[in-house]
């Protein structure tokens, strides 16, 4: 894992603050937005344990919790398309959108991934990247 991508599973596992985390992946002199976008559909695709649509109640619940407002583009994208659609269609939104983009993935995972970490890998999973510090 490259070093935002060990941030943002830090994030999600509540050992970095959320509003923290995202500011230090926008500043990291690491970041690329379309590698980093990259990362965040892998992650949040392998959080959904449903394959075949790439949907579930987790994952519309967490575009309906993120903290910003919900006709910002990015979350209006996100509702209106299916996961992996809504995906390409933020890899190619302008610039000025990105910190508003990283700010929805980075909590849809944080809320996806902790579900799944109290459900399916509760008693343990072999997961290695459950298993940082
Ligand atoms: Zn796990």
């Amino acid at each position: 894992m490259t070093e935002i991508e060990i941030i943002i599973n830090k994030v999600a596992q509540d050992k970095v603050d959320y509003k923290d985390g995202v500011k230090i992946i926008l500043q990291h002199p690491q970041f690329d937005f379309i590698q980093t976008i990259q990362s965040l559909e892998t992650f949040i695709l392998n959080a959904i344990p449903n394959k075949s649509s790439y949907e579930s109640e987790a994952y519309r619940k967490a575009i309906s919790t993120i903290p910003l407002k919900p006709t910002v583009t990015p979350i209006v994208i996100l509702n209106k398309n299916s996961t992996k659609i809504a995906f390409g269609k933020l890899k190619d939104l302008p610039k000025y959108e990105e910190e508003k983009i990283i700010t929805s993935l980075v909590w849809i995972f944080k809320v996806i991934d902790s579900e799944r970490r109290s459900t399916d890998c509760r008693n343990g999973c072999g997961h290695f990247w459950h298993n940082i510090d």
